[in-house]
């Protein structure tokens, strides 16, 4: 059977070259490359992006013009119909129980031999006027004669196509050659995977997708692809993780509970659970020989610093230094000013390490650290410098870890001898798709927030508003509150007519807070000023700041309950809530404000951010709708890409992929045993990093 889909005379293998099918050829063979199926085995796994069935059809006399509609009816009659300009159209009426429709195909008169009279067509497509009602199909399929063809459980697959080869083209060579293809594949997933798992095997899932009976099938045949797919990444990803862990030979900390036991005991406030769980996971390592590698993630406000401050203490407790690395001086003072305020009944005084310490305090910093004693140095990436020599540094904490390149991270972990590392971040990511993005680190999620704080009210505003809204946040002014208002760009530009801050500065601090004492901020003021601008803020000499998304980053001013942002269509969504997440700080009501006319979709989109105030779930929909790229300001490179499944959308799925593979690696950690041949064959060819990570090929 297998023989007699390819060109007499030859057999057919999973690897015999498209172009060897019958139904393809060179030219074929050629637009197939660039949908990446080069062989017969690829074609089996060119699976539908789409399907179309019953559920989605439409009554012919529901059909309205202007509406994108999809029916199933039966051919009344046919014909070509030549046209003045030469072109010759094939015309079909077709019928329901409900009605009659024209379904109009220019330019494809072949049709007239592979459509007959009484054949049942399911058709998709735009209903315009045209003498009547008429249906321009974008896609159909030919259900034949079959009388049972209108009813439901019929389902039209839809393939991704490319220039010179349709999905209808597709489907007919992949339905030609589907009986002699299905038979050559063999099961490589183990049995025990798929019977947990509860998908079908490869070639029922490859028969369901291809040929489903009903929609139902067709996502059980998706879902088996999708699974070994994400469960493929997530051996990957582990194996490469544990065999990381492996060569990080670390500082064996003991857990004293002196110091960390002392701050427990004192602290105004009880640890959330999350809290409570990422510190034990990081005592975990730090206790361990092997070197800590950890990704703290938490939402603005779910209290990072606190677990990054037990992590300090235990190192120091066993003798140690310590480090935390913030990106601005500002926030280095204000790590250092909560921190002093905290640690002091434990008798620890952290010191302060920034460029812009005068050279005294700086050499007496340098001199504490460069001594045997324990100490705890708050810092900015002046730490990283060269004079800075630590002399038994045993812990680390990156704080806003995306602000730093990865030379500066690295760098402050090479101020000691393997010391533990603890990356933080507020970009919240969901957790199954962290573990597959962040390579070889482990991650800790902060995904609870200390009780009692109040939701920041936020709400959208159209420019008819503006008067009432600035009158508003002048209003709060008035009542000795502060309000940041922010802006997409510095300055204007001729390309666009988006509002800047430079101007708009201008105009506010003469205009409506005239009164205020306000200020501009942005990335080209350089550091220094920066830092100054925004100490007078936090000391409240100023009302009113004007500025870019540079205010983005941890700043805490409790006293500031306005955040007005204009063009908020310019931004991402988790952007907005990183710029929310500044205001709501204190113990008065806060309020985040979304000014400007957006267009539909953006508006959308925004709504989703007012809804909610859960960094996740906006994390969530930020890569829904704009992808990782962006919400990462780049590819990240390293990132899997997958052809069938979807991290977001499959995210219970991904969490069943994660469990089976690290069950299977408990048992078996290098896929070694003979059982997993087909395994470690079908690993080799798909996934190049694979041949460094298990004995494959
Ligand atoms: P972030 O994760 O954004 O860096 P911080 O560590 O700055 O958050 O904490 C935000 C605020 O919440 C701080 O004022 C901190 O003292 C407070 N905080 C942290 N943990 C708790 C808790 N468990 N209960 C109450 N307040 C907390
Ligand atoms: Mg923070």
């Amino acid at each position: 059977m297998a023989q007699a889909s390819s060109r007499p005379g030859q057999r057919l293998f999973l690897d015999t070259s498209i172009a060897y099918l019958k139904g393809v050829g060179p030219v074929r063979a050629e637009a197939f490359r660039r949908l990446n199926v080069i062989t017969a085995g690829d074609l089996l796994y060119h699976i539908p992006h789409r399907y179309e069935d019953a559920s989605t059809v439409a009554p012919i006399a529901s059909l309205e013009p202007g509406m994108q509609g999809t029916v199933i009816g039966r051919v009344i009659s046919k014909g070509i119909i030549p046209t003045r300009r030469g072109l010759r159209i094939f015309q079909a009426v077709l019928r329901d129980d409900t009605g009659m429709i024209e379904v109009s195909w220019p330019g494809q008169p072949f049709l007239d031999r592979t459509i007959s009279k009484g054949d049942t067509l399911l058709v998709t497509g735009a209903v315009r006027f045209f003498h009547g009602r008429q249906l321009q199909p974008r896609e159909f399929i030919n259900l034949g004669d079959d009388e049972s063809g209108t009813g439901e459980g019929r389902v039209l697959s839809v393939y991704p196509a490319t220039d010179g080869l349709s999905f209808k083209i597709i489907r007919s060579i992949i339905e030609q050659h589907l009986d002699a293809l299905l038979p050559l594949v063999s099961e490589y997933l183990p049995d025990e995977i798929l019977s947990t798992a509860a998908v079908p095997s490869i070639r029922d899932a490859l028969r369901m997708v291809h040929r489903p009976t009903s929609l139902a099938e067709a996502m059980r045949g998706r879902e088996r692809l999708a699974f070994e797919e994400l469960f493929f990444v997530s051996l990957l990803h582990l194996r490469a993780k544990s065999l990381a862990r492996e060569e990080r030979r670390g500082i064996h900390f003991a857990n004293q509970r002196q110091l960390t036991t002392k701050l427990k005991d004192v602290l105004p406030f009880q640890l959330t659970n999350a809290q409570t769980r990422a510190t034990r996971e990081i005592f975990a390592d730090m206790c361990s020989e092997h070197r800590m590698h950890r990704l703290l993630q938490g939402d603005v406000g779910s209290g990072k610093t606190i677990v990054a401050l037990f992590a300090a203490l235990l190192a120091l407790e066993n003798g140690y230094q310590a480090a935390i690395m913030v990106p601005t001086e500002l926030l280095a003072e204000q790590h250092l000013r909560t921190m002093t305020a905290l640690l002091a009944p434990t008798g620890v005084e952290p010191v302060l390490l920034t460029g812009s310490l005068a050279a005294r305090e700086r050499k007496e910093v340098a001199q504490r650290i460069a001594g045997d004693e324990p100490v705890l140095v708050v810092g900015t990436h002046a730490l990283v410098q060269e004079a800075t020599l630590f002399a038994r540094l045993g812990f680390v904490a990156v704080d806003e870890q995306h602000r730093f390149g990865v030379e500066q991270r690295k760098a402050l972990a090479a101020k000691g001898e393997a010391p533990d590392v603890l990356l933080m971040t507020a970009t919240p990511i969901p957790r199954s798709l962290a573990l597959t993005m962040y390579g070889d680190l482990d991650v800790s999620v902060l995904d609870e927030r200390p009780p009692g704080r109040q939701p920041v009210l936020t709400a959208m505003r159209h420019e008819s508003a503006r008067d009432r809204v600035l009158a508003f946040v002048n209003r709060q002014i008035g009542q000795g509150r502060q309000a940041y208002i922010v802006y997409p760009v510095i300055e204007e530009s001729e390309k666009t007519d988006l509002k800047a801050a430079t101007t708009m500065y201008e105009m506010l601090s003469s205009g409506p807070f005239a009164e205020r004492r306000v200020a501009l901020l942005h990335g080209r003021i350089d550091a220094e000023e920066r830092d100054a601008i925004m100490r007078q803020f936090r000391d409240r000499e100023l009302d009113v700041l004007v500025a870019t998304t540079v205010i983005e980053v941890g700043i805490d001013v409790p006293n500031a309950t306005v955040m007005l942002i204009e063009h908020p269509e310019r931004f991402g969504l988790s952007q907005l809530h990183q710029l929310r997440g500044r205001v709501g700080r204190g113990a008065d009501e806060s309020f985040c404000i979304l000014l400007g006319d957006v267009s539909p979709e953006a508006a959308d989109r925004l709504r989703i951010f007012c809804a909610t105030d859960d960094g996740f779930e906006i994390a969530r929909a930020d890569l829904r709708l704009r992808g990782m790229g962006d919400l990462f300001g780049e590819r990240q490179s390293g990132v899997p890409t997958f052809r069938v499944a979807d991290p977001l959308r499959d995210e219970a799925l991904l969490e069943r992929a994660r469990l089976a593979a690290e069950h299977l690696l408990a048992r078996d950690p290098d896929l070694g045993a003979s059982e997993q041949a087909g395994l470690r064959r079908v690993l080799g060819e798909r996934y190049r990093r694979s041949l460094e990570l298990f004995r494959v090929g």
